[in-house]
């Protein structure tokens, strides 16, 4: 059984994240999509919140689990038995970061590989941080986001706007 292990902090999820999600799918028998922390981002949502989230728009997809993690996620990933290791790469500024990730990663244990998957091209340019700006700044994400999540994240960046930390 190929098992993958899918990390972010997916706050919010964009359609991005559900295309990377929807593609890993069909490579693996299991996908644990796992809501990790980013200790360099201010949250918008809680990880509980943002599991629900997750598996509000990936029930359709029955292989897929959505968990939260505190740990190390490649000990994370030894616990769940999984082969691979997903992320996505959009950009230079990605390939930078993913290249330190998969090396420390491998350092620790090599016989978890790690995939790297080109976004769709409508979802390119798409992150967490150019949705928030474009509800504060009163664009419409309803292209770039999961449907059921649209009204929710417009209300909590709506909440959170008197103070300046979610960007
Ligand atoms: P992290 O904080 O761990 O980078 P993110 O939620 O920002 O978490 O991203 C999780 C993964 O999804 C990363 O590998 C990131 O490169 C990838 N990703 C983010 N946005 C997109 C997108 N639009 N298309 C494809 N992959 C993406």
């Amino acid at each position: 059984m190929k098992i993958a292990v899918y990390p972010g902090s997916f706050d919010p999820i964009s359609n991005g994240h559900l295309d990377i999600i929807e593609r890993a799918a069909r490579l693996f028998d299991k996908v644990y999509v796992v809501v990790s922390i980013n200790i360099s981002k201010n949250p918008l949502f809680t990880p509980s919140e943002r599991v629900e989230m997750m598996k509000e728009v990936t029930k359709h997809l029955d292989n897929v689990v959505v968990e939260q993690t505190n740990e190390l996620l490649i000990r994370y990933a030894e616990k769940k038995n999984a082969n691979a290791i997903i992320r996505g790469l959009r950009n230079y500024t990605d390939y930078q970061s993913e290249m330190t990730l998969f090396q420390f990663n491998r350092h620790i244990n090599s016989d978890i590989e790690t995939i790297l998957l080109f976004p769709s091209q409508d979802n390119l340019f798409l992150s967490s941080t150019s949705i928030k700006e474009l509800v504060i700044f009163g664009g419409d994400i309803t292209d770039y986001v999961p449907h059921p999540l649209v009204e929710k994240i417009k209300q909590r960046i709506k909440e959170k706007r008197g103070c300046k930390e979610i960007i």
